[in-house]
């Protein structure tokens, strides 16, 4: 007998035949002796209309208004959830984030999980009965309902496992796995049997959205073994493992894309010292996450300020950027949101040198212009015109060795 946490994403949840789905597959592992708890997200595409509705009402929308609209997808589908398992004459019963309780901390629209008492879940599951808990909510040390950030129920769903001592996470969505790169870009992509804690840390984080990097985080560092499976198929997943666990290392193991940043541009910032802590300061404080950043070389006392952040903070960006004109007097505010990154990711980076050669000589041949560069240790990423997206990821692909022959 194992404990495992199921986790089913918006796809798999979409409609009730998908629930039905969804809970069929739960009464195997139950019937199989299983402890299982699930945890799952709203229906496919409905928290991109609750974003929709708060942002048309005001951009500058009040966050925790925002966490109570957004948080409602995942009450629809678990109480949803729990019918569909008593249908099957599974015991069920859906959990809220401040039911459980999911305790977080107070940065509406994007909290971290601060602790999760999982005693009630793991009597009630060792009486037979399964919780179904809702992905991507917790309530704030103001008691009101949080939301974890998009993608959020992947990191719910660690949680839950660490906090209930589970053997396993198992994380079903609409792909059979973690593959080389998104598959509904490029047909040639291949799936990975296994990837480890960085690399899929690192791939989640500039844009496969398939785990949220939170959770991958949460993963690593509490010990969850994760796996990524379809809830339409029983092919084998992708498992999340330590490097040593991996047979063959390849130098790159994956190519991600986002679409989700924007390129902000302040022109003539004076070039005095502390200057990038002027611009960078009030942006922290506003909880606005910067990206790539480069600055030019200064020529006559004035410097260029380039760098990205996530679309969804433009507006606040833009208040906060426009509010600190009076100090720093730069020329002029430019916004391109119609901009993609591209990274390539890979633990062989550390010992191979090359890799952003072979990136940038693969993008050129294509006549795809580089806007900005950034590296670490085991990711080269750059920034281009969001229109060479696919075109760029699939020559990457290509020009690593990745296709599928
Ligand atoms: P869910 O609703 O189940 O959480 P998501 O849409 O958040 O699903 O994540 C699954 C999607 O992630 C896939 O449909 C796929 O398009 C995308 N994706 C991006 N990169 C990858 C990758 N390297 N491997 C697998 N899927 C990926
Ligand atoms: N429903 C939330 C979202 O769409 C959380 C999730 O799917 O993980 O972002
Ligand atoms: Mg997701």
């Amino acid at each position: 007998m194992a404990r495992i946490v199921m986790k089913f994403g918006g796809t798999s949840v979409a409609d009730l035949d998908r629930i039905r789905n969804v809970a069929a597959r739960v009464k195997r592992e139950v019937d199989a002796g299983h402890e299982v708890a699930v945890v799952t997200s709203a229906m496919a595409g409905a928290t991109n209309q609750l974003v929709a509705w708060c942002q048309d009402l005001s951009p500058l929308y009040d966050a925790r208004e925002y966490d109570t609209v957004v948080a409602t997808g995942e009450q629809v589908t678990v109480g949803l959830l729990a019918i569909a398992l008593q249908t099957l004459g599974v015991e069920a019963r859906s959990w809220t984030g401040w039911q459980v309780p999911v305790a977080t901390d107070g940065q509406h629209g994007k909290a971290r999980i601060a602790s999760i008492d999982g005693a009630e879940l793991i009597r009630r599951m060792q009486t037979g009965q399964v919780p179904v808990i809702a992905g991507f909510q917790g309530i704030g040390p103001d008691r009101r309902i949080t939301t974890l950030g998009r993608g959020g129920s992947d990191t719910s769903a660690v949680a839950v496992a660490a906090a209930i001592g589970a053997d396993r996470c198992d994380i079903y969505t609409d792909v059979d796995g973690v593959y080389t790169t998104d598959p509904r870009i490029v047909r040639k992509a291949r799936k990975l049997a296994a990837i480890t804690y960085e690399e899929m840390l690192e791939l989640a984080s500039v844009g496969a959205k398939v785990l949220q990097t939170r959770s991958v985080e949460l993963a690593m560092k509490e010990r969850v073994r994760v796996q990524v499976l379809s809830s339409f198929s029983d092919a084998p997943g992708t498992l999340v493992v330590d490097e040593d666990e991996i047979v063959e290392q390849e130098i790159v193991a994956g190519i991600a894309y986002s679409r989700d940043e924007a390129k902000v541009t302040i022109r003539r910032v004076p070039d005095r010292p502390g200057i990038a802590a002027s611009v960078f300061g009030p942006l922290a404080e506003a909880s606005i996450n910067v990206d790539m950043i480069v600055q030019n070389v200064s020529e006559d006392g004035t410097t260029d300020m380039t760098f990205t952040l996530n679309k969804t903070e433009l507006p606040r960006a833009r208040a906060v950027l426009e509010a600190m004109h009076a100090e720093i007097q730069y020329a002029d505010l430019s916004i391109d949101a119609d901009v993609a990154k591209i990274s390539v990711v890979g633990v062989g980076m550390r010992s191979h040198a090359g890799v952003a050669g072979t990136m940038f000589r693969a993008l050129a041949g294509r006549g795809i212009n580089i806007l900005v560069i950034s590296t670490s240790e085991i990711k080269v990423s750059v920034l281009i015109a969001a229109e060479y997206t696919e075109l760029a990821v699939r020559a990457l692909h290509t020009a690593y060795g990745l296709d599928v022959v």
